[in-house]
């Protein structure tokens, strides 16, 4: 097998399963992590291979440390750990706090936040020198949510996207002189079935008026901006957030 292996995490879909088609088309063996939809998982693996790529798709849900245990173990079994895209992420309904469940905030936050730090964590003892790795690249997927703060729409999933935020300032500085970095990209309004958690239609058209360049993006466009932090040529960037939202933050 190749020795340059990259996980993405909710890798099936959306803006993961762009990244992953970037990152195999780079030459990474990608570990095509999803939670529930085998299908699509299988479909992104099939479009890596058919651009010559490696891929596999593992089961795993990040909200469970056994999963996310089970995952890193059948990567290793690929090669030495180069890069994670902790992308996997969830919303909910459009709701006010006052209406939130304790059983919603932890089933959000579980995903969101506990997965992506559970994620790092076994990243870092891969990559760091420290732990006799090689050093690597972690990407975060943070959100423009984290500076609007998503009033009126899901509070709680801005307030995770500022955990993330948050993870990848602490982290890359934690970790910089062990050969890893550790950067987030901001995505504003990625047109993925992700919106449709929300129980707005047509939110992501409705949003337009509201981006200054009037279009929401796409997943391919937030995929270069990870592939290029994951990449030699941003080698002297860390702790860093990159906005990739049309000029909305
Ligand atoms: P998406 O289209 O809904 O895809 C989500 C992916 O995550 C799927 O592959 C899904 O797999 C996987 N996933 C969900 N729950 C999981 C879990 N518990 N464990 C493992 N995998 C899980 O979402 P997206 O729009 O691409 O969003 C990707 C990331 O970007 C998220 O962190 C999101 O918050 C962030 N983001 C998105 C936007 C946007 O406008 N789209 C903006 C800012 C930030 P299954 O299908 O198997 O469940």
């Amino acid at each position: 097998m190749t020795d340059k292996i990259a996980i993405v995490t909710g890798g099936s879909r959306g803006i993961g399963r762009a990244a992953a088609l970037k990152l195999g088309a780079a030459g990474y063996t990608v570990v095509v992590n999803y939670a529930a939809n085998a299908a699509a998982a299988d479909g992104a693996v099939d479009a890596i291979a058919a651009q010559g790529g490696k891929a596999v798709a593992i089961r795993g849900d990040v909200a469970k440390e056994a999963d996310i245990l089970a995952l890193f173990a059948a990567a290793d079994k690929l090669g030495p750990l180069k890069v994670l895209v902790n992308n996997a992420g969830i919303m909910d309904r459009q709701s006010r706090l006052d209406e939130m469940s304790a059983g919603r905030l932890t089933r959000l936050f579980d995903i969101n936040i506990l997965g992506a730090f559970l994620c790092a964590r076994e990243a870092v003892k891969r990559m760091s020198r420290k732990h006799g790795g090689s050093g690597g690249s972690i990407v975060n997927l943070g959100s423009a949510a984290s500076v609007l703060g998503a009033p009126g729409l899901g509070v709680e999933y801005a307030a995770s996207k500022g955990a993330m935020d948050v993870l990848t300032i602490g982290l890359g500085r934690e970790v910089a002189a062990e050969g890893i970095r550790v950067n987030a990209v901001r995505p504003g309004i990625i047109d993925t079935e992700i919106h449709d958690s929300s129980g707005i239609p047509g939110r992501v058209k409705m949003m337009r008026e509201h981006i200054p360049m009037k279009r929401e993006g796409t997943a391919d466009e937030v995929a270069d901006a990870i592939l290029w932090l994951c990449s030699d040529q941003s080698s002297y960037v860390t702790g860093s957030i990159i906005p990739v939202a049309g000029g909305r933050c």
